[in-house]
């Protein structure tokens, strides 16, 4: 049960269409219905662009050397770094790159 906010009067279900409105019979003001799709806009607000992953190239090679062996050419030692990617409480994503071949990867461990 609902009471009208404009004349304090008992409202009563209306059909419109496929849904039904609370209706006033004696002022005839009208429940206005939460548009459905207003809830799901927001959750595509909320999730935003999907995240774009960009390896960090620039300067790589100013970053130290590690002993590391390269996947690609068996070179034993890459310049390394780290890139905060995801939220900040989440560790982050260590990068390296092969001192010979310039193979870029990421630590997945
Ligand atoms: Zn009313
Ligand atoms: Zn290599």
């Amino acid at each position: 049960m609902q009471f009208c906010p404009k004349c304090s009067g008992l409202m009563i279900p209306k059909k419109e269409g496929s849904k039904t409105v609370n209706f006033c019979p004696k002022c005839n003001f009208k429940v206005k219905e939460e548009n459905p799709d207003k809830k799901v806009i927001k959750e595509q607000i909320k999730k935003g662009p999907s995240f774009k992953f960009d390896v960090v190239e620039k300067d790589s090679e100013s970053y130290p050397l590690t002993e590391i062996k390269c996947e690609e050419c068996g070179h034993e030692k890459a310049y390394t770094w780290e890139v905060q990617t995801r939220a900040a409480d989440e560790p982050a994503t260590k990068f390296f790159k092969c001192e010979k071949c310039k193979h870029v990867w990421r630590d997945y461990s």
